[in-house]
């Protein structure tokens, strides 16, 4: 057998790797499923003591008004949030952090980023980008030097990858690090959009390093520190932002400035992945920080519906004030689930995990803003004042949906890493473009065939059965493998019908991406929910007030589904396109009601 048709014959959900990537093949990674991971006693003794400690904090120091409208965040606040060992909670024990696990370290982002977006940012910034890198691949000594100041919150991190030609494009960038064969090396160029810049002290810094190989020269990207006190660095302005105003964002200019080899953090030319890896965990914390800011818009928006009164009741007995708080709490408890399924996974072992925190970052940062404006009309009037807090919340979270990747970016990047395994069975199969080696072997292929039938067969019937749901969710449950077996289908479809062109559609990539995160939302919740349900602690009320979420999240994100699954074959994908250019070209609407 070759090692191509052992790979489309093994069953995927038996490893320790992406749950959401076992979706495109239409299977349950069940190991990474179920039982939900819950958090185990001593998980919950550090994280109530620590979020308590936060939250007392918060209450007393931070003003997120006063912040807001003077776009600072003062010094004390940091070195109390420091003080607490905020600044290093993923740092070892032994280099003065707290060596929190993710399940914990996603509980207190949480926590603070429902005190307040530019609190959150800065310390997002610091530890989940700016010295994650250094975490990631820095050596012993990089790490014994930098961790425990940084830790400390004596040194604060900065993440700098942004230029001015190079948002998503990021491997265009164009800073260069050339290397004065002294054991130093220049960097010259510049950073834009920089989270902690001029605050911090410590920078990774991605740039341009040439290699030669096999004779020819290319140019790849490495990983540098840069202290803010090396000559050559400077800072532009302070931006003036929508949001986290509280927060510095900065140009970071790089003239001429000589950094020692040692400086050099991982492999030289590798620094696009670490980047990556990097980004990676920076969208699970931000995920988590979404659930802590949908948190807080629910709790004011419930407490107003609840005083409001109109027409002689509390607008909380209005139907359509109802479906919003319903949605609102729906929205948190699937983002919730989603993003402790995958920390409560990569403590389990789960080593790849960028699908799942790319999921966690998209759909907790548009749920966050849907509900910040549900919030924001039950609010009403008083919600557009700056007198409450809503519109600032509204300013804060919008940036959630642009950096640390796009949505657009991640959707494209869920969609396609997801189809590559599928990808290569069909190659296999000669199915899509790349005509494969099987074909020419009909022996050969034809245990390959087989086996793709059978699968297609299963996936059409959807006879994957989950049989570990509560009852009451084993409808849910049926359902749901109903619409995995489409996916897995709608998968191959794609990918026949597009071959390696796949990679310049993006509406059916968008669509895939929409369709595995509802398939996420549901099998998180249902898992989630039946650990609750089967917990003798947990009360009646409680267990009823999941249930129904879980049902009406099951339901709604089925509705999504279908509607995407459709939209797989019946869309307007080239209409849409021409559109798109005829606006692009004539600049703008190119339409006036006096014309004609
Ligand atoms: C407040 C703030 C703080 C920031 N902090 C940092 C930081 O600390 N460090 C850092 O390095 N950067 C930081 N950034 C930069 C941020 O990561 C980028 O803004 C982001 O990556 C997007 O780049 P861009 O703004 O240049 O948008 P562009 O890349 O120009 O994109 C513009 C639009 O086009 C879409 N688009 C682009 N390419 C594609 C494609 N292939 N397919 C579909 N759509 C596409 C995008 O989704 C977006 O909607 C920060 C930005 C802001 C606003």
């Amino acid at each position: 057998m070759s090692t191509k048709e052992a790979k489309i014959k093994e069953d995927k959900s038996d490893e320790m790797n992406s749950v959401v990537g076992s979706l495109f093949y239409g299977q349950i990674n069940k190991s990474l499923t179920f039982p939900f991971p819950q958090f185990t006693s001593e998980q919950k003794e550090i994280a109530r003591e620590m979020s308590n400690a936060v939250s007392a904090f918060a209450k007393d120091n931070i003003n997120s008004e006063k912040m807001d409208i003077e776009s600072h965040l003062p010094k004390e606040i940091i070195e109390g949030l420091a003080s607490l060992g905020l600044c290093g909670l993923a740092v070892p024990e032994e280099l003065g952090g707290l060596g929190l696990d993710y399940s914990i370290y996603c509980r207190l982002f949480a926590e603070i980023a429902g005190y307040d977006g530019s609190v959150a940012t800065m310390l997002g910034a610091h530890q989940s980008i700016g010295y994650r890198a250094l975490i990631n691949e820095g050596n012993e000594e990089q790490k014994k030097k930098w961790l425990p100041k940084l830790a400390s919150g004596e040194v604060i991190a900065a993440f700098c990858l942004t230029e001015p030609a190079s948002g998503s494009d990021a491997y265009s960038i164009k800073t260069k690090a050339v290397d004065n064969k002294n054991g130093t090396y220049t960097i010259t160029g510049q950073k834009l959009w920089i989270t902690n810049g001029g605050l911090a002290g410590f920078y990774s810094v991605f740039c341009k390093t040439e290699h030669e190989e096999n004779g020819k020269i290319s140019e790849k990207i490495s990983c540098f520190i840069v202290e803010k006190d090396m000559p050559g660095v400077s800072f532009g302005e302070k931006e003036s932002k929508m949001g986290i105003r509280a927060s510095e964002t900065r140009a970071v200019y790089f003239d001429k400035v000589i950094v020692p080899k040692e400086n050099i953090l991982g492999e030289l030319g590798k620094g696009f992945k670490i980047a990556m890896n990097v980004l990676n965990s920076g969208r699970l914390s931000l995920g988590a920080g979404c659930v802590g800011g949908m948190k807080t818009v629910l709790a004011l928006a419930s407490e107003h519906a609840k005083n409001r009164k109109q027409f002689g009741k509390s607008i909380a007995e209005f139907g359509l004030v109802q479906e919003k708080l319903a949605k609102m709490a729906a929205l948190t408890y699937a983002t919730e689930s989603m993003v402790y399924l995958s920390t409560g996974n990569m403590i389990r072992g789960m080593n790849d995990y960028y699908m799942e925190t790319a999921v966690c970052k998209v759909y907790g940062s548009e749920a966050l803003w849907n509900v910040i404006d549900m919030g924001m009309q039950i609010a009403a009037g008083n919600g557009y004042m700056k007198e409450y807090p809503y519109e600032r919340i509204m300013r804060d979270t919008r940036i959630n949906l642009i950096f640390e990747g796009t949505n657009e970016i991640l959707r494209a990047l869920i969609a396609l890493s997801g189809v590559r395994g599928p990808s290569e069975d069909l190659k296999e199969l000669g199915k899509i473009s790349e005509v494969s080696s099987a074909l020419s072997d009909p022996i050969k292929s034809l245990g390959v065939y087989t086996k793709f039938a059978r699968k297609r067969l299963n996936n059409m019937t959807g006879s994957q059965k989950i049989d570990w749901v509560h009852p009451e969710l084993q409808d849910q449950a049926d359902k749901f493998a109903s619409m995995l077996g489409k996916f897995a289908i709608a998968v191959e479809d794609t990918l026949i019908k597009y071959g390696k062109n796949i990679i310049d559609n993006e509406m059916p990539q968008g669509r895939i991406a929409n369709m595995v995160m509802e398939l996420y939302v549901i099998l998180a919740t249902i898992s989630r929910t039946t650990t609750i349900m089967n917990d003798a602690s947990v009360s009646t009320e409680k267990k009823d007030y999941v249930m129904k979420m879980t049902k009406y999240i099951c339901k709604t994100a089925r509705q999504k589904f279908m509607q995407e699954n459709k939209m797989m074959t019946k869309n307007y994908d080239k209409t849409i396109a021409k559109i798109s250019d005829i606006v692009a070209n004539q600049g703008g609407y190119g339409l006036d009601i006096i014309d004609f």
